[in-house]
């Protein structure tokens, strides 16, 4: 059953998988069916942990920047625009099957997991050759008898009409970038933006991807938050580096480890046939380190080829001194699956505690944690009961609060640590005596008192 719900989860994430079922934060997609491979529910407080990280991301690189404005383009686009863009020819990965089994495979991975050396650059049937030659092994059952390599494109078809012809062939968008190139006139055109500035989208993508895996790493549905920054030419290089630098800020943001991420230059030969410079983000996961984000130098190659497949003029017009030109742009890339995977692998630890036992908790930065308090009454019972219910109903106008009555007290605190909440507040007998509560912190376990007229003040500058 796990098997079929999960396929290749590797060891190394099954702590962090658990503790998403356990705690509701990602559920395997279509469970009660059997499962659905490689599609995930976010689950109460996965849900508040994915707002949490987009609307941080808004806020930083759009609300907060005066060169930033947003869009939300549809998911279906006109299919001439995924010709335009490249995709309906070049965005193919090789695919090979076990005769055996009918294991199917990325052929690259499996050269490059086999013989630990790239198969960039090979064409099909030197891949097809290598696999041979070194009778690579099929991962799944052992047998060395392949198909030949082929080419599969990662596109999602649908259809638009009720007959489902081939002639209303649609795609769904498997990167939200292209949204932003067909609707650049309209964004000129209807705003005060000038050239630099950039357009950001938070949205959902779909990849057929032959091999998926690794929990969310990699998945057929995920969501993007991407940009498109319009500059002149000769800015691009300053450009990129600064966004490279915006990156790791970001990375810092949200809590990751700066030990925990690199950055990985993708040699001219490996990069996409839109990009002239791509530097990934790569970050330390648990099965190794592997593509967090991207930044890629597209050139001007967008805005050109659908200026050229639709007919339509795309161009920029300086207000100042008339100068018409297409813009360049550099394309900063996060994906919304990958961050949450990277927070909770990050933030995930064992702790084996004083007296001997053992305690799991996440260390979330307070600023993406899905819940930043709960409050407990040490009884359920009046008066404190009442009590607990009242300074909570205060909090949760502020803040995402839990209240939890069940239970002994340890064990709601331990309840809280996996779900990565900063704070704890109980609600005790001394309460009723001088209104003061306990505020137990997460990372220290360590409890002060404090006067519940000061507990607003307080938490607002442990939560900043
Ligand atoms: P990979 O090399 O891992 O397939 P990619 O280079 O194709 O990724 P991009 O096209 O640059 O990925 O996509 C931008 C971002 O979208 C990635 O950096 C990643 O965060 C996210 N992403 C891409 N594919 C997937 C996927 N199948 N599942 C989850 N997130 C993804």
């Amino acid at each position: 059953m796990e098997e079929a719900l999960i396929p290749s989860i590797q060891e190394s994430l099954k702590p962090v998988v658990a503790l998403c079922k356990r705690r509701g934060f990602i559920y395997p997609g279509s469970e009660i069916y059997g499962g659905f491979a490689n599609t995930y529910s976010f689950g109460p407080y996965g849900v508040e942990l994915k707002k949490n990280v987009k609307d941080l991301w808004w806020k930083t690189f759009v609300q907060k920047r005066k060169d930033m404005v947003g869009l939300d383009g549809p998911i279906l686009l006109h299919p001439k625009a995924w010709a335009a863009s490249g995709h309906v020819e070049g965005f193919n990965d090789a695919l090979i099957d076990c005769k055996a089994c009918k294991g199917r495979f990325r052929c690259d991975h499996l050269i490059e997991e086999a013989l630990h050396k790239s198969a960039d650059g090979m064409t099909l049937s030197e891949m097809t050759e290598t696999v041979i030659k070194n009778k690579i092994k099929c991962p799944k059952c052992g047998a060395t008898d392949f198909t030949e390599a082929r080419v599969f494109n990662l596109m999602f078809h649908t259809h638009m009409s009720k007959t489902g012809s081939d002639g209303d062939l649609a795609y769904l968008r498997p990167e939200t970038a292209q949204a932003i190139f067909l609707d650049f006139k309209n964004i000129i055109d209807t705003t005060r933006v000038r050239v630099p500035f950039g357009v950001a989208q938070i949205g959902k993508a779909f990849r057929n991807e032959i091999t998926p895996g690794n929990f969310v790493f990699r998945v057929i549905e995920f969501e993007q938050m991407e940009i498109e920054y319009f500059i002149r030419e000769n800015e691009w290089k300053s450009t990129f580096i600064s966004w490279l630098k915006s990156m790791h800020d970001w990375c810092d943001l949200i809590g990751l480890k700066k030990t925990h991420v690199h950055e990985k230059e993708h040699p001219k030969e490996q990069l996409s046939h839109y990009s002239k410079r791509t530097v990934d983000l790569v970050y330390d996961f648990p099965f190794g380190r592997s593509e967090l984000y991207g930044l890629a130098y597209r050139t001007d190659f967008d805005l050109k080829r659908h200026a050229e497949f639709s007919g339509t003029k795309i161009e920029y017009t300086d207000p100042e001194t008339k100068e018409k030109f297409v813009p360049h742009v550099i394309e900063p890339t996060f994906g919304v699956e990958r961050t949450l995977l990277a927070l909770l692998c990050d933030a995930y630890e064992e702790e084996k505690l004083e007296n001997g036992e053992m305690r799991t908790v996440l260390h979330f930065a307070p600023r993406i944690a899905p819940v930043k308090v709960a409050v407990f009454p040490l009884m359920k019972k009046d008066p404190l009961g009442s009590k607990a219910l009242q300074i909570f109903e205060q909090l949760r106008s502020i803040w995402a609060c839990e209240y939890d009555e069940s239970g002994a007290i340890g064990k709601r605190y331990r309840r809280q640590d996996e779900l990565g909440t900063p704070f704890c507040i109980t609600i005790d007998f001394e309460t009723m005596e001088n209104d003061t509560v306990t505020l137990r912190d997460r990372d220290t376990m360590k409890q002060e008192r404090i006067p519940v007229n000061q507990l607003v003040q307080i938490l607002s500058e442990k939560l900043k």
